[in-house]
């Protein structure tokens, strides 16, 4: 491991190991605990690839039960445990710890109910987001957030991040489509938050548990919003000389009262290397390219895309192309589905960065990164989630190169400072994890974060459950309790920070 540090590992727990895969066994039987260096390997890592560890060892629970039995007998012997959906988080959230139990939910895989009445569905959280609609779809429903991962990543993990997708301008992120959660607390306790009704009497913790990376208990079972699938989409590919002209035409799209299902940019980096890995026709001699979409009725996506073409006109669009059948449609958004691993064509190894910003600051936000690039001797493709003011800068560099990750990283951390300097935020949809923990502070007080680590404390009275993520200062519950913020200087600064 290089870089971040993690919580040091519990002595204790590590000499117990083969009592505990022991332990662990009785509870799981058959193939559900994997304690094998070579079973486990495929497990060292998310994608945030940079960072690996293997864990205590794997377990794979198929039912509730079983997570609640693993959680209480991890909280009675004071082990460490990291949830993990598919482990494609690109924040090192699913990373696991060398003295935790790495909690796999891949075995909850199945739809447990789909009730149009309601408009909803229940489902276990190792669903694949994609499954979701594929159960429905014949339907004419869909489940809206729609994450470019979304054939590989669980819903269980995109409650754990609270993740979006192109889809998200208009239709919200999962926080705005689930319903409700069974959680398991570490304690072995069952909680239901939520279900298939609208609101709930007391304190609303299923938002706080939305997004809450894996910190405050398992989700074992997830209520979903379904969607009726809009009668037409239809996209417009619209190329600008420059991304400042971009930045306006979505600026100005949105404040004309028009929220399209999804507004995507990519600059010129990323069109080259999404068109060389899907050749459906991007424009290559533009500095920047959006895809607007725009959905619903058939006379108002007509009505609408007229006014996006005027609009794109004004600011300046060299190339404008309306979708004419839903596989062109399909075409414009297989090359910005596909910009992550494309990218991944042009260098051997990229950081993925996800700040957000508002809208209007896109053009100083990238000129401001234009010299960050040239500081640090580094490409950077980008990718948004325009519409939001979502950005993706995905850094390039080699690994192999003495020093590049590194550099990488220090670009990426000025990225995200700059994103809060313009009143932006570190996160748009793929979490603190440990990539971002250590800038909390550039975004909130002392106070700020004692009072996040009270809610954690709420929940899980030990940290157990993934230290060492989104949090920069370890504590434990019982002295945050007695802490006083004074004049903005914490208590306890012998205290480790990792
Ligand atoms: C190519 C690529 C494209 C991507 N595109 C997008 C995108 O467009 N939008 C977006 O938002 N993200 C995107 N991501 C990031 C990632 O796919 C999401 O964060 C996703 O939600 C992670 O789901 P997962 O099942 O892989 O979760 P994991 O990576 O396994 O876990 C993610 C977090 O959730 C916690 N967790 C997982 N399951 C549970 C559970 N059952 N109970 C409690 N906590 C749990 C983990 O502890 C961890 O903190 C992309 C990733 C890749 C590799």
């Amino acid at each position: 491991m290089t870089g971040l540090r993690l919580p040091e590992a519990d002595e204790r727990v590590l000499a117990r190991r083969e009592e505990i895969v022991a332990d662990l066994r009785a509870i799981v039987p058959g193939e559900g605990v994997i304690a094998t260096e070579r079973g486990m390997r495929p497990y060292e890592s998310d994608a945030l690839t940079a960072y690996r560890q293997l864990p205590l060892v794997v377990v794979l629970p198929s039912t509730t039960e079983q997570v609640a039995a693993i959680l209480k007998y991890c909280h009675a012997n004071e082990i460490r445990v990291v949830p993990r959906g598919s482990g494609t988080s690109l924040s090192g959230g699913s990373l696991p710890l060398q003295d935790a139990v790495l909690l796999g939910m891949g075995k909850f895989n199945r739809i447990l109910d789909v009730d149009y009445a309601n408009r909803c569905a229940v489902v276990q959280p190792g669903v694949t987001n994609l499954g979701i609609t594929r159960a429905v779809e014949q339907d004419g429903f869909y489940y809206a957030p729609d994450p470019s991962s979304q054939i590989a990543c669980s819903i269980g993990g995109n409650v754990g991040e609270n993740s979006g997708g192109v889809h998200c301008l208009k239709y919200g992120l999962t926080t705005n489509n689930v319903l409700g959660v069974e959680l398991v607390l570490i304690t072995g306790e069952i909680v239901r938050l939520g279900g298939k009704h609208l609101d709930a009497g007391g304190l609303d913790l299923l938002s706080v548990v939305i997004g809450s990376e894996g910190l405050l208990g398992v989700v074992t079972e997830v209520t979903v919003r379904l969607l009726k699938k809009p009668d037409t989409a239809r996209a417009l590919l619209v190329g600008f000389p420059t991304s400042e002209d971009a930045g306006d035409c979505v600026a100005r799209i949105i404040g004309q009262g028009i929220i399209p299902a999804g507004i995507e940019m990519m600059d010129r980096d990323a069109i080259a290397a999404a068109e060389a890995f899907v050749n459906v026709g991007y424009p290559l001699d533009v500095e920047a390219l959006l895809i607007v979409e725009l959905d619903g009725p058939e006379a108002e996506c007509a009505h609408l895309l007229g006014e996006v073409e005027a609009i794109a006109r004004d600011c300046r669009a060299v190339t404008l192309r309306v979708s004419q059948s839903e596989e062109e449609r399909l075409g414009f958004w297989a090359g910005r589905k596909a910009a992550f691993p494309a990218v991944g064509r042009l260098s051997p190894d990229y950081l993925c960065m996800d700040g957000t910003i508002p809208r209007k600051e896109l053009p100083l936000v990238l000129s401001r990164m234009r010299e960050l690039s040239q500081k640090y001797g580094l490409r950077v493709a980008n990718v948004f989630h325009a519409g939001d003011g979502n950005l993706h800068p995905l850094i390039l560099y080699d690994a192999n190169k003495e020093g590049e990750l590194d550099a990488a990283e220090a670009f990426g951390a000025d990225i995200l400072r700059l994103c809060v300097e313009v009143g932006g935020v570190l996160t748009g949809e793929h979490g603190v994890g440990i990539e971002k923990r250590d800038l909390m502070p550039e975004m909130f007080n002392e106070v700020d974060l004692a009072q996040q680590l009270r809610v954690k404390c709420a929940f899980d009275d030990k940290g157990l459950l993934n230290p060492g993520k989104v949090f920069p200062t370890l504590h434990r519950c019982a002295e945050l309790g007695r802490m006083h913020v004074s004049g903005g200087v914490l208590p306890f600064p012998d205290l480790p920070r990792f």
